[in-house]
């Protein structure tokens, strides 16, 4: 099948995942495309395995020469909660510059999207204004199985044992909570999950998540002199000498952040959510000791009433990868000039599925899929470096 068509016929399956859920997968239509694709790797010659109780789809072709070298290629099959995913009505178009109207009156502005100028002359697949696109992931998808699809059909070309694997809920941070590093018969992979043609991700946040909880003393407001304590009033004491510029709205490249993501409270009881963030690992250790120090020092100044419960959430894989795998970065950054795009590696302010398996034991940075705007209906994908993108995956996965 032709990459462009395949990857329509992938976002024609809705594959929202959904954080609220506590099943596996988060969401059961997930198990549509994944059943989907066991059938498509099936047919194309792999070595199948769908376990359906975690929702991933395993594929192993053998090398076609004398070589034990592997490699391995992993995207992901659910789409961002965070915008409807049902009835994509994807369009191509050929586009020549200014804005794009995508319909139901909703316009993908130049001005407001400044890397537009950069696909002029270019095909982009757009949505109807009404859905996001789900290039993210499935352009990456469509990606790995086209360039194994066309490696099977040129047997010249010497190739790795190469394995595969799609994953579900990626969009909620559970995608590799169930990945069977054994069915994936490789020691080293990428997840093919980045954005504009060319990205190489190998350095991630250290992530943790924060809840304080507070809990105050109430009585009759008519009678509370000296005796109320106002959890919602110490909540927001605590709020305030948090360092206020470490937030996701006042820093950027390698500034690492506390993010206040919900607050609720009466006088009785209070909770406080955070995410902290930060690329260097000592940094992170400091500013979970920062919110801890904080608690205790809030504690004496109001005689109890605060507990913080912290949880690291994952890490940077840069550490992991510079020990003893580098060569998966030269090798991408090779991979990329010789299918005709400039590398260009990047810091992520989040996290990838790849950065959860390198500390699993699979080290795996995050390729490209020549798509941008993601989780939203701005969402699109460019034709032509989607192609490339097959050429930089043969490249990886070729054993000259
Ligand atoms: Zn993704």
């Amino acid at each position: 099948m032709e990459l462009i068509e395949r990857f329509l016929k992938y976002v024609s399956f809705p594959t929202a995942s959904d954080e609220e859920s506590e099943t596996t997968p988060s969401t059961a239509r997930q198990l549509a495309l994944g059943e989907y694709l066991a059938q498509e790797l099936t047919a194309l010659g792999l070595e199948t395995a769908f376990d359906r109780a975690a929702g991933c789809v395993y594929g192993f072709l053998p090398a076609n020469c004398d070589t034990d070298e592997a490699i391995g290629f992993i995207s992901h099959m659910d789409t961002s909660p965070a915008a409807p995913g049902e009835n994509i009505k994807p369009r191509v178009i050929d586009y020549d510059g200014g804005d794009i109207e995508l319909g139901s009156g909703v316009v993908t502005r130049e001005k407001e999207f400044a890397n537009l100028k950069n696909y002029k002359g270019k095909r982009l697949i757009v949505t109807d204004g009404t859905t996001l696109l789900g290039a993210d992931d499935k352009a990456g998808a469509a990606e790995i199985v086209t360039a194994v699809e066309t490696l099977l059909a040129t047997p010249d070309i010497k190739r790795k044992n190469i394995a595969v694997a799609f994953t579900p809920d990626e969009e909620v941070g559970r995608g590799t909570d169930n990945f069977d590093l054994n069915a994936f018969r490789t020691k080293e992979a990428y997840t093919v999950d980045g954005g504009a043609l060319g990205e190489l991700e190998y350095e991630c946040f250290n992530a943790a998540a924060a809840k304080l909880t507070v809990t105050g003393v109430n009585v009759h407001p008519g009678s509370a002199k000296n005796i109320m304590k106002n959890a919602a009033l110490m909540a927001a004491d605590f709020i305030a000498r948090m360092p206020a510029a470490e937030t996701p709205a006042h820093t950027e490249g390698y500034e690492g952040f506390y993010h206040l993501c919900e607050m609720k409270g009466d006088e009785m009881n209070a909770t406080l959510k955070w995410i902290v963030r930060d690329h260097d690992m000592a940094k992170f250790e400091a500013r979970k000791a920062f919110m801890q120090n904080l608690t205790d020092y809030m504690n004496t100044v109001y005689g109890g009433g605060f507990a913080l419960e912290m949880k690291d959430s994952y890490y940077n894989m840069r550490a992991l990868i510079e020990d003893g795998h580098m060569n998966l970065i030269e090798n991408a950054e090779n991979a990329f000039r010789k299918a005709g795009a400039e590398p260009k590696i990047v810091a992520i302010r989040g996290g990838t599925d790849g950065a959860m398996l390198t500390y699993k034991g699979l080290p795996c940075p995050n390729l490209s899929v020549g798509a941008e705007n993601f989780h939203g209906v701005h969402e699109f994908a460019c034709v032509e470096d989607m192609h490339t993108m097959v050429q930089v995956i043969m490249h990886l996965a070729s054993a000259e």
